[in-house]
């Protein structure tokens, strides 16, 4: 980790290029790299040398940026992925086989759910859903023998919980297990879970960090403070011999970059969800503006909800930055700075009534993203979530009128002027 500030580590992280070398972080688009005798390259095979070989393992452009979100985590050692489904998909897959459980947080990404709900499932792997302000005697009683992670999303997208880290972070180290979170809506900029005792960070990298919405992709970053050696049974993945590297023990090879050089060299070699060196020289030049991008989606979205909760057409407006909201203490403890530019309301008319407001909107568009430059909406049970039954949809905190609203960086009075014209509309 670095010790300079956010606002360099946003422009400065990951690259830093010696003489004559170019000043901006280069696309290195090439699967191959070259190696002049065949045991410089078997030992790059054994992990016996690092070095590049091949870009489903590895890339410079891809360790560079992935190096940058280290950096501004706070942790030590990070890997990009083709999407955050792959990012959350690895946390899990690197450390749970078939037998093995997880606990999560039910206010999760209506993908993350379908993973955790249904797809790792058919692979042996059981996930029990807890509500986030589940009891602190109800959580402990979600834990398993074969309990491997406990999961959950630091600002829950779309029901904008605010995840209460001491709680879980307790719960999972008192049961010898890892805690990992979704970052995804927070952004390094407003918390950094590992401050909180977090063990693993994963993102959407296409969503804020990104910023402009032009390529999806994800990131798991390790802090590097579990001690996978003191639950050396429980994770004998990371303590054990892997035969398919001639018998290393990634933790005594690798000591606490033992999690990411694992999910490297046996999921991505296996299962190959990369991240292209030229996305990710696009998510670098997003990073670069990501400190001054949040603060004015924070800004706006605060700006916006205010304006929502004084229309007599909005039935109600959850925003973790508004006063009064019931994730409001959370997000003063985690989040004082900011939260995100997602807010979430519905009408008075309800379903109907936020179809035809979003059918009127001139300024803000109707698309499936979060999270970008320009402020767009989305009707989550008919759109992102209409896979999921009602049943469900209450579970991961979604209500059928919720409009998800992502608020840009825009004036304000503009999209609070967009706003206005469809409200009048209905
Ligand atoms: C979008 C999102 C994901 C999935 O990321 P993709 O890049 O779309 O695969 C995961 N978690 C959260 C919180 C998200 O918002």
């Amino acid at each position: 980790m670095s010790d300079f500030r956010m606002e360099t580590k946003c422009v400065q992280s990951g690259w830093t290029p010696k003489k004559g070398e170019p000043r901006v972080l280069p696309i290195y688009q090439s699967t191959t790299f070259k190696y002049d005798t065949s045991d410089q390259m078997g030992r790059l095979f054994d992990l016996e040398d690092s070095g590049y070989f091949y870009t489903r393992l590895q890339n410079p452009t891809n360790d560079a940026v992935a190096a940058k979100i280290c950096d501004m985590e706070g942790g030590v050692a990070a890997m990009l992925t083709s999407s955050g489904q792959a990012a959350n998909f690895y946390a899990i897959m690197n450390i749970c086989e078939a037998g093995d459980h997880i606990v999560c947080s039910s206010a999760l990404y209506g993908g993350t759910y379908n993973l955790f709900a249904h797809t790792i499932r058919k692979m042996g792997v059981d996930a029990t859903f807890v509500e986030p302000d589940v009891s602190e005697e109800e959580l402990n009683k979600a834990f398993q023998e074969n309990t491997k992670a406990v999961f959950g999303e630091t600002i829950s997208n779309p029901s904008l919980d605010v995840l209460d880290f001491d709680k879980f972070v307790k719960a999972a180290h008192d049961h010898g297990v890892p805690m990992i979170v979704d970052n995804t809506f927070a952004t390094p900029i407003n918390c950094r879970p590992f401050e909180w005792g977090v063990d693993i960070v994963t993102h959407s990298t296409t969503k804020y960090m990104d910023g402009h919405a032009t390529c999806v992709g994800g990131a798991i970053v390790d802090s590097g403070n579990f001690d996978w050696e003191a639950q050396g049974d429980k994770f004998a993945c990371l303590t054990q011999p892997d035969e398919t590297y001639h018998g290393i023990i990634y933790t005594q090879k690798f000591g606490k970059a033992a999690y990411i050089t694992k999910a490297t060299a046996q999921l991505m070699r296996d299962l190959g969800s990369i991240q292209s060196p030229e996305n990710a020289f696009l998510l670098n030049i997003g990073l670069e503006t990501l400190h001054l991008r949040m603060a004015r989606h924070c800004e706006n979205a605060l700006k916006v909800a205010k304006f929502l909760q004084g229309h007599e057409k909005v039935a109600w407006v959850h925003s973790p930055a508004l006063e009064g909201d019931k994730n409001y203490e959370l997000a003063q403890k985690y989040l004082p700075n900011g939260t995100c530019g997602v807010i979430t309301f519905g009408l008075k008319g309800g379903r109907d009534a936020s179809i035809k407001m979003m059918d009127s909107l001139k300024l803000i568009a109707i698309v499936t993203h979060v999270a970008d430059a320009r402020s767009c909406v989305l009707h989550p049970a008919s759109h992102t979530h209409r896979q999921m039954n009602d049943q469900e949809l209450m579970e991961a905190g979604v209500q059928p009128d919720l409009i998800r609203f992502s608020v840009g960086i825009e004036n304000a009075e503009d999209i609070i002027d967009d706003l206005k014209q469809a409200l009048e509309n209905i």
